[in-house]
Order: C-alpha cells, then structure tokens, then sequence
C-alpha cells in the first residue's frame, strides 16, 4: 500500500519524506483553523463529513433524473495494469463502458500537470502548472505540490471543471484532486476537504457515496475522487512487481464499494464513472544513471526538476552556458532551449518553463554526484519513476467511461487527456470554457445520439 516503507530504500524515500513534510503542513493549517474548519485540537479531521461551503447563490443541485459524474484518479496507473492485475470491477465497468488502449499525458508526464490538464482541458504551457516544482518571479514563490503557496490561485490558470460546473448552477464535490483546495476568485467545490494521503482509501469512497445520498437539490452533479497507492507501489517497488497487482486489486475493491453503493441509492441510471490516471510508469535502475556534476558545475544553477525531466534555471551565468554545457553530452540526455523543446510537447509559451530543459531516455535517471553517492552509500535501488517523454508508451495512463451516455463495451484508440474536459462537458450539459482540447477527438465513447 501507499505506507509501505519497503526494507530497500528506493527513490519514494524522497516522496516520503515530502508526505510527512505535507502531513505536517497540513495539520499546521488544520490547527490554526480549528473551529472554523470544525477539526479537534489535535488538528486531525476527526469527522468522516465533508466540509460543506455554503454554495453561491443560484448554485444548486441536480434537477430530478439530471447526468452524475465521478471522476476518479487511480494515480500512476499505467495502461496495462488493467489486464495484469485482479480487477473485476474495473473490468466489468469497462465491459458494460468504454475504454481506450491507454490516456496519452501532457509533457511532463507529472502529477500535478496532468490532473489539472484533465480537469481544465489545457496543455500545461496554458494552464500554468508546468510541473510539480517551479519558480515564477512575478510570484517571487517556489511551487512545490507539499507548500502552503501550492494553494496560491495566482499559480493556477484555466478553469476546472468542478468550477466550470459552479460557474453555471451546479453543485460539486471533491475528495481531493490537484487544484481543489484553490479558491477560483472565491469559487471553490461545494464540498471539499484538505488533501491528507493518511485520509483511509474506504472513508474517500464512503463520502462520496455521503455526498450521493443527499438530498436532490444538494446532491453534487460533478464529484472528484483520487487514490494514491498504485504510483507509490509503482515508484517503489517498479512496474512490473507483483505488489503492483495486490495493490491493483486492493484499489480495485474499493471501485466495487463505490458502484455497489451507487447501485443501492438507485443512481445508476444516472452516473457516469470516468476512470483516469495521470501517467504511466517506467522501470529505472542504477545502472543508467546520468550525474549532471559531469558536464556543469551544479553550484552555479537551480535545479527546480531533476529527473527524468530536468529544468534548470542559471543562478550565475546565463540559459545559454548551460545549454551549451550540457549539449550532446549524454547520449540519453537530450537538451533543450526552451524555445526548442518539439511542438509536439507543447512546452514553450509559459514564462515558468525553466530556460534549459532535459529529458531523459526511457528508463534512465538524471541526478547529481551527491545524491547518487548517497544512494550509493544507502544501497539504494531504484524502482519505477515518470516524467519521460508522453509519446512513450510506458507513460500511457488508463481510461475508463461507464455511464447511461457512454457506449458499452468499446475500445478506442490512445486519448489525449486535453480532450477529457469537453467530453465532461457535454456529459453534464455545460458550456465549456475555453480549453485545448476538441469534442470530436472523443465521438467515439458516446453513443450516437
Ligand atoms: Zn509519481
């Protein structure tokens, strides 16, 4: 599960240590917002209940037999776990639904970029989250997924769907997702709650179905729901392991409660299960290692990302040194100007892409000489890792759509997730604003009507 601290210390170290470092933020802010937030002194939600924003006015729920959406992230999740693994009921929904050979992410192939690439239909070039770390001057901030500023609405541009939903007289929900702890100018989901990974996997599913139950004209038309575990596994313990696959078909139990849950409040002729993830996975190893201290002076740059993607921004010297330094070094290092990066990775516009980009090939880890001794020293192995160029099919995530206006038992080819939010859209019968992405590149999983 997401907690296992694997005997081999791997690469997830690093994001462990970011996840205690999120738990304590966290539970810093929960307990200056005790009362107000209606958490114990401990700081820890003691209540499975969501928190409630008083809706805006003219914000309302569903009219009576009108369109649900759960969208649900199983993160990292690459395209083929759903036939390796024990998972009978994402099969049965994919079954009685559509899928696609796999979701093709935006560069780079992240968390926070992607998630929010679904939920706004922008490229992150457009929407502004470029990656999980970046700097921006006019914010004068750095943005890391664990901090504070991570909730700053100035870092994220476009708009979600569940503000997209609002915007237009519908209530929404979140049971985490990138994004829904930021307030849009002041719109925020109906329900949400401050992202905590120790917050159980069943009690996500549980409110989920709470906020189902309520009433019809509080009830939420469009419902986020996130699990963490398969990328963590996946960074751990790599992708092609067997805790993989237990921990597949532990997710997978958990989408049973859910569409059971569904089935006994009467709404399945009404809800639509759109299942994604962010990213796919890769096996990396020590043994394809680029150590950057080999071609540039570490001390003189930012490394804001460092592997697989690298962005560096100079902290003496000029954007051209290091490009020049780090030009057709390595043969599994390509490097870029910003300028340069392909078009088909839609990574130039944004003032927050560092001036210097590498990627890494398939597989391969780009670190410096002093983490990789420690690694050396720790005798660490490394297991899986993302980031790589989304052409690749190792990056491919999964897609699953299930509901009463989705074809049933489609397969459709590789999907952009750009493309996700106009389907979203039309599904709940909204006006879509402005996006990247094109209604037609997803004809192929709603009936005709
Ligand atoms: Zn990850």
């Amino acid at each position: 599960m997401k907690k296992a601290s694997t005997a081999t210390p791997t690469l997830k170290t690093r994001t462990n240590k970011r996840r205690s470092f999120v738990r304590a933020a966290y539970a810093l802010l929960l307990a200056s917002a005790t009362g107000a937030l209606g958490v114990c002194a401990s700081g820890r939600v003691q209540s499975p209940e969501p928190k409630v924003q008083s809706p805006g006015p003219g914000v309302q729920g569903l009219g009576s037999g009108a369109p649900i959406m759960i969208l649900i992230s199983l993160d990292g999740w690459r395209w083929d776990y759903l036939d390796r693994a024990q998972v009978p009921r994402l099969r049965a929904l994919a079954t009685r639904g559509v899928r696609s050979e796999g979701l093709i992410p935006t560069f780079p192939t992240k968390t926070f970029p992607n998630h929010y690439s679904i939920v706004t239909g922008l490229y992150p070039e457009h929407h502004g989250i470029v990656s999980n770390n970046m700097i921006d001057a006019a914010i004068g901030e750095r943005f890391s997924m664990s901090a504070p500023t991570a909730k700053d609405e100035r870092w994220w541009g476009g708009e979600p769907m569940w503000v997209t939903a609002q915007k237009q007289g519908q209530a929404t929900a979140s049971m985490f997702w990138p994004g829904s702890e930021v307030s849009f100018g002041g719109v925020r989901p109906t329900f949400w709650r401050p992202f905590d990974d120790d917050f159980p996997n069943r009690q996500r599913v549980q409110a989920v179905l709470g906020w189902l139950r309520l009433p019809e004209l509080q009830r939420p038309s469009f419902i986020t729901l996130y699990f963490s575990d398969i990328d963590s596994v996946g960074h751990s313990a790599g992708p092609e392991s067997s805790e993989i696959l237990v921990t597949a078909a532990e997710l997978d139990k958990e989408i049973g409660v859910l569409v059971d849950g569904v089935n006994d409040l009467a709404l399945t002729p009404r809800v639509h299960y759109v299942i994604v993830s962010d990213h796919g996975m890769s096996q990396v190893s020590t043994s394809r290692v680029v150590v950057l201290d080999d071609y540039l002076d570490t001390r003189t740059v930012d490394l804001i990302d460092l592997s697989p993607g690298v962005g560096i921004w100079p902290r003496t010297g000029t954007a051209e040194d290091i490009y020049m330094a780090l030009k057709d070094t390595h043969p599994s290092l390509t490097v870029y100007r910003r300028a340069d990066v392909p078009a088909e990775l839609h990574y130039n516009t944004h003032p927050r892409i560092p001036p210097v980009i590498g990627i890494a090939a398939e597989g391969w880890t780009v670190t410096t000489r002093r983490q990789l001794q420690e690694w050396q020293e720790n005798g660490r192995q490394l297991g899986g890792n993302h980031g790589y160029d989304p052409r690749l099919r190792s990056m491919h995530g999964l897609f699953i759509a299930a509901g009463p206006q989705f074809r049933q038992g489609a397969t459709i080819p590789p999907l952009e997730n750009i493309h996700l939010y106009e389907m979203m859209a039309r599904v709940l019968g909204l006006k879509p604003a402005p996006n990247d992405g094109r209604l037609e590149m997803t004809a192929g999983v709603f009936k005709s009507r």
